[in-house]
């Protein structure tokens, strides 16, 4: 059954920075162009405290079974990072503009993939299809969309998962 998506999906095809693809990480951009669609159907930009971040990560990581990740203000980083650091530890850093619930889910994402996959630091896709396969699922319930609204809008995008 075609789901009738309520938001026009963005693609064809979505934009200047979808042209550029990274080979140790092909689907990055189209993922990133497919949560500014989400963060739009949802209308979900409100920032909140590195706390309210924190209790929306460990919630995800405990429903997985993952150890909480340490929440770290990402100053002076420019974008938002999530996972094992070098020192095996699972942590993530969230710059001010980063902290809103869909940046949040998607750094827990990684870190409940790479804890799940233990897949070593730098040996992978960062946004391949198991990672992927998480984050629907994530975004799923925790946003309140239905999974085949999510993977058929998922789909739109040319996401492997
Ligand atoms: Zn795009
Ligand atoms: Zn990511």
């Amino acid at each position: 059954m075609e789901y009738k998506c309520p938001l026009e999906p963005k693609p064809s095809w979505c934009c200047e920075q979808c042209k550029t693809i990274n080979e140790n990480d092909p689907q990055k951009i189209r993922l990133y162009c497919f949560e500014e669609t989400l963060t739009a159907f949802k209308n979900d930009y409100q920032l909140l405290s590195l706390a309210e971040c924190k209790l929306i990560a460990d919630d995800i990581c405990a429903f997985y079974g993952v150890p909480l990740p340490e929440m770290k203000d990402g100053r002076g980083l420019k974008v938002a990072r999530g996972g094992f650091n070098p020192d095996m530890i699972l942590r993530i850093k969230l710059p001010r503009q980063y902290r809103f619930r869909l940046a949040v889910l998607h750094e827990a994402a990684h870190c409940i993939f790479q804890y799940l996959t233990r897949n070593e630091v730098g040996k992978h896709q960062p946004h391949d299809s198991t990672y992927t396969r998480y984050l629907l699922d994530i975004y799923s319930s925790q946003l309140n969309i239905p999974i085949n609204h999510i993977e058929h809008v998922a789909k739109q995008f040319s996401l492997d998962f």
